[in-house]
Formats: structure tokens, C-alpha cells, sequence
């Protein structure tokens, strides 16, 4: 199966589940400062669910799945999934999005359970920044994370950097040149207006055009062929000569990429979000809990599908129609 086309002729291949809406960081632009109000139980699928969803998507093409959360690996039985996740035939790619704080506990086991690669959370280099925008957390152990990732090998690891401005527009160098020795992926993204939580303003938003300028000034970009490593996704990537590593630069606010959209996402509380700055959401949960077998799943997925708009729209009206934290979508 050549995957599911949408209505506006693009071919959807790429599913992110999102397994909790629980986190062990409390970053500031992606959660409230009051918190959110956490799932129960209940609410969340459970794995089964999430594999029938995910098995249903593989039938109807979906081929990339990244695992993601809140905190993916908070959840007590995440190994196990991946595992069955990697086990679905049709499945290509597996991959995670985490903030890294567990993985020296994970990485061994999750690359024995399927999972070829990871995207590690990480907007600075300096633990006192580190610890304020994350409302606590420990650099230290990010760091220890990718080392245990890189052992276990699980490759490439991409770091993904939101930019913010005034927070960390002083590092854009040192992560650039990080992957001058290392073979990490790192990824600048823009901060986007997305969600409740968001204290979002276009002034914080760094354009990724001007990010490239002041990377280009460490040395020539060369640009690689569409996805780099094969994985660059909505990524425009480059690398430095002789480097061991690769830049990208995701521009979802400054230069859309809504024509090449491939992705679907699904909430933790079994909701499928078509576009990451919609409020539009197609529920699952009431399908699966009723017995509704997997044709009427998969018709479900089509009606999802066709809901997936052409554009996303003005930024300056998402926080009025997406009202999800980030941390409940998933990222
Ligand atoms: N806990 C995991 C982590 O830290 O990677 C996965 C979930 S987190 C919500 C997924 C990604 O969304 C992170 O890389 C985070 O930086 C990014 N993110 C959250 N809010 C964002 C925003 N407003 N703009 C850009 N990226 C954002």
C-alpha cells in the first residue's frame, strides 16, 4: 500500500503517538504555570488500544510512528510497547521524542525492544538555564542520556532546540558547533504559538533564516540532499565541512511546510489531531471502547483524514483555536 492520500493530495505517512500527558520537566512555553489537569487513568488508552489504533494506521499506509508525550518514558510499560510497536509489519521507522532524563535507565532496552532513533529535548547548554526553563531539571543527566543513547546505539541522535528569543539566542553557536565533532543532529526550531500554556509573542519567534546567518558565520553550510541521513523530515539541513554532524533548521512559523504535511497525531486520550495548529480533533476513545471492530476503525481514520486542512492559517489566530498545551499533543 502506497499510504493514505488526503484530500489535498498529500501522502500520509506519519504517525505520532502521544502515550501520557504526564512529564517529569515542567518547561515553561510548553506547560501553564498552574499545571494542566492531568488524564485519569481512565481516560488514557491503554496499550492495547493504542496498538489497534497504530495497527489500523499501518493497514491504511501509515509507515513512521515516533513515540511522544508529555514524557514517553514516564509511562510504566513504554519498552513493551515499543517493542510490539516495531513488531506491526509495514512499520519502517520507530522513533521516540524525549527530554532524555531517563534514558540512561531506557536506552538499552529500547533499542533491544525496536527503536532506531531519538529526538532529546534540549534549548541550552547551561545547566542554571537548563534548570529555569524547565522548572527544574537536571543538564547533567540530559547529557548522560545521549551518552547512554549513543552506547546503546541508537543512531542518529537528533537534539532538537527551541529558539527563544532572549532566552537562548546566545547558544545558537555552541549547539551549531557541536556537531563538528559529534555525530549529532541538531535541529533549530522556531517557537511556535501553540497552545494554552504558550507565552508566546512573534518577538520571541527567531526566524530560522537568521539563525543560518549566524551559524553560517562559524563556517560554510554545505546543504545535503533532501533529508540528510534520511531522516530529516520537515528539517532543511546542512552540515559543516568535515563535520561529523548535521544542522537543521524547522521553520513551521517564518515558512510552513503545510504542502508536504505527512503526519497525523494521536492524543493520549485517543484523539486523532490532523494539524498541529487546528482545534479540530476526531475521537477515537468511544470506537474502542464499544466494540467497534477494525473496519469501523479504519473509517474512522478516513473521516479523520479528511477533516486535515490544506494550511494551517494565520498564526496570530492559533492560540484562540488550538487550545491543547503542547504537552497534551505531543509536539
Ligand atoms: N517530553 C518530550 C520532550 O521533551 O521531548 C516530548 C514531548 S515535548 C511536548 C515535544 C517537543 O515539543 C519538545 O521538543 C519541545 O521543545 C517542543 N515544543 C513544545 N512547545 C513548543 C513550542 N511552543 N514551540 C516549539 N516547540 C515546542
Amino acid at each position: 500500500m502506497n499510504g493514505l492520500i488526503d484530500t489535498h493530495n498529500r501522502r500520509i505517512n506519519y504517525l505520532r503517538i502521544s502515550i501520557t500527558d504526564r512529564c517529569n520537566l515542567r518547561c515553561l512555553y510548553c506547560m501553564p504555570k498552574e499545571g494542566i489537569s492531568q488524564f485519569g487513568h481512565g481516560e488514557i488508552l491503554s496499550y492495547e488500544e493504542i496498538l489497534r489504533v497504530a495497527a489500523a494506521a499501518v493497514k491504511r499506509g501509515i509507515d513512521k510512528i515516533r513515540i511522544t508525550g508529555g514524557e514517553p518514558l514516564v509511562r510504566r510499560g513504554v519498552v513493551s510497547l515499543v517493542e510490539r510497536l516495531s513488531r506491526l509489519a509495514g512499520v519502517r521507522d520507530l522513533s521516540m521524542t524525549t527530554n532524555a532524563l531517563l534514558l540512561v535507565e531506557f536506552a538499552d532496552g529500547l533499542r533491544r525492544a525496536g527503536l532506531r532513533r531519538v529526538n532529546i529535548s534540549m534549548d541550552s547548554l547551561d545547566p542554571e538555564k537548563y534548570r529555569r526553563i524547565t522548572r527544574g531539571g537536571d543538564l547533567r543527566k540530559v547529557w548522560e542520556g545521549i551518552e547512554a543513547a549513543r552506547r546503546a546505539g541508537i543512531s542518529p541522535v537528533k537534539i532538537n532546540v527551541v529558539a527563544i528569543a532572549g532566552f537562548n539566542d546566545g547558544e545558537i553557536e555552541d549547539f551549531a558547533r557541536l556537531t563538528l565533532k559529534d555525530p549529532f543532529q541538531v535541529r533549530f526550531i522556531e517557537f511556535m504559538p501553540i497552545g494554552s500554556a504558550s507565552e508566546w509573542k512573534p518577538e520571541h519567534c527567531i526566524p530560522c533564516s537568521r539563525i543560518k546567518e549566524r551559524v553560517e558565520r562559524i563556517a560554510p553550510l554545505i546543504p545535503l540532499s533532501e533529508g540528510g541521513n534520511g531522516h530529516g523530515g520537515p528539517a532543511r539541513l546542512f552540515k559543516f565541512p568535515g563535520a561529523l554532524g548535521e544542522i537543521g533548521f524547522i521553520s513551521p512559523v517564518s515558512e510552513h511546510f503545510c504542502g508536504s504535511c505527512n503526519r497525523l497525531r494521536l492524543t493520549a486520550d485517543g484523539k486523532i489531531k490532523t494539524c498541529l495548529f487546528s482545534g479540530e480533533l476526531t475521537d477515537l476513545k468511544p470506537l474502542l471502547r464499544s466494540g467497534a471492530d477494525d473496519e469501523e476503525l479504519g473509517r474512522k481514520l478516513d473521516e479523520a483524514l479528511r477533516s486535515k486542512p490544506a494550511h494551517h492559517g494565520p498564526m496570530e489566530g492559533v492560540m484562540k483555536r488550538c487550545h491543547l498545551p503542547m504537552v497534551k499533543i505531543g509536539g
